[in-house]
C-alpha cells in the first residue's frame, strides 16, 4: 500500500519518509564549495530497504554515516543488520560514507563492474573527475565485494528481489534498482530533471537508458537521487521530461556549435546554457563535459528516435 503523498518526518534534522512497507527514503543535506569560496546547499536522497535483513541503496556524502546509524536504531534496527550496500554508481554523494558503514556494519558493498575502479581508489576518481571539495564529501576508498550486472536479481530476503538494471550515461557503470513487488524503481542520477545542473557523460547513453526505463511495467514510485519521490503517473513524466530535456540540450549544442571554430570546451558550455536560458552559475568543468559528448554527434540531430 502506497499513500497517496509522502509526508516527510523532520527529526532532529533528519528528513525520512517512509514509502513502502519495505523502503524509506532518507533525504541528505550537504554543502559543496565552489572555487571562488562561494557554499552551495546541496542535497542527496538515499533509501533504505528494511527486510529481513537491512540493504543500502547508496551511501550519501561523508558525513551521512551518522544520520543513516540514527535512522537505524529510531526504527528498532541495529547497524549490524545491514547486510549490503548497493553504490549505484561512484560518485561522491553516493559514495562517500561507504567506507564508515563498511567498517561499522562489515555489510558487502556491490557495483557495476564499470565503477569499481574510482571506489576502490578515490584519489584516482579525484585526479580523473574533479569535484569541488571532493575531500569532504569523501570519506576514503572501499573494496567493492560484489560486481553486478544488468540482469542480476538480489535477494534481500521477506520474499522480495531485487532487479539490477544497468542505465549507462550518467556514467559508465550506473544502475537502476527494481523491486516489482512494491512498485518500487529506484533510478539513481539516470533522469535528467528539467532544468537542473546537467551532468552525464554519454547524452546518447543516458537517452537509451531512460528509454530502458519507460519500459518497465507498472511502477508506482519513482525514487531518485536528486529528485523527490515520484508516483502516480508522475514517473512516466518525469522520464519523457527527462528525455526532453536532454533533446533540448542536444538542439541547443548543434545551434551554438560552429564546425568552423572549435570553441573551447567552458566557452561552449556558456553558450549552450545561455541558449537554454540556464544560469550561468552552472558553467563548471562537469557541464562542459556533459555538452561536450553532444559535440561528438552533431550530425545525429533527433535523439530520441527509436523511442521505446
Ligand atoms: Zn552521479
Amino acid at each position: 500500500m502506497i499513500a497517496s503523498t509522502f509526508i516527510w518526518s523532520n527529526y532532529s534534522g533528519r528528513h525520512w519518509v517512509q514509502i513502502t512497507k519495505h523502503v524509506h527514503a532518507l533525504k541528505i543535506p550537504f554543502q559543496v564549495t565552489d572555487p571562488s569560496g562561494l557554499k552551495i546547499p546541496r542535497f542527496v536522497y538515499i533509501y533504505l530497504l528494511y527486510g529481513i535483513k537491512v540493504c543500502l541503496i547508496d551511501s550519501g556524502v561523508a558525513s551521512s554515516s551518522q544520520i543513516i546509524l540514527d535512522h537505524l536504531t529510531e526504527a528498532g534496527r541495529s547497524p549490524k543488520e545491514i547486510s549490503l550496500l548497493i553504490l549505484t554508481h561512484a560518485h561522491p554523494d553516493h559514495i562517500g560514507a561507504a567506507k564508515a558503514l563498511k567498517s561499522i556494519s562489515g555489510c558487502a558493498v556491490a557495483a557495476h563492474a564499470a565503477e569499481k575502479a574510482w571506489i576502490e581508489d578515490v584519489d584516482l576518481q579525484e585526479t580523473e573527475r574533479p569535484v569541488p571539495g571532493f575531500k569532504s564529501l569523501v570519506e576514503g576508498s572501499v573494496p567493492v565485494d560484489l560486481i553486478l550486472q544488468d540482469g542480476d536479481v538480489l535477494d534481500p530476503g521477506g520474499g522480495l528481489n531485487m532487479q539490477v538494471i544497468h542505465t549507462p550515461g550518467h556514467s559508465p557503470g550506473s544502475i537502476s534498482l527494481w523491486l516489482p513487488q512494491e512498485g518500487v524503481l529506484f533510478s539513481a542520477d539516470a533522469i535528467p530533471t528539467a532544468g537542473g545542473m546537467p551532468v552525464y557523460e554519454d547524452i546518447q547513453a543516458s537517452v537509451r537508458s531512460i528509454q530502458r526505463l519507460k519500459s518497465v511495467q507498472g511502477i508506482k514510485v519513482l525514487l531518485s537521487a536528486w529528485d523527490e519521490p515520484r508516483m502516480g503517473t508522475e514517473p512516466y513524466r518525469s522520464m519523457d521530461s527527462g528525455l526532453d530535456y536532454l533533446q533540448r540540450i542536444h538542439n541547443a549544442v548543434i545551434k551554438v556549435a560552429d564546425p568552423d571554430v572549435r570553441l573551447d570546451s567552458m566557452e561552449l558550455c556558456r553558450r549552450v546554457l545561455e541558449e537554454l536560458g540556464l544560469p550561468k552559475v552552472m558553467a563548471n568543468p562537469l557541464v562542459a563535459r556533459s555538452f561536450q559528448s553532444s559535440f561528438c554527434m552533431l550530425d545525429q540531430k533527433d535523439l530520441l528516435q527509436d523511442r521505446g
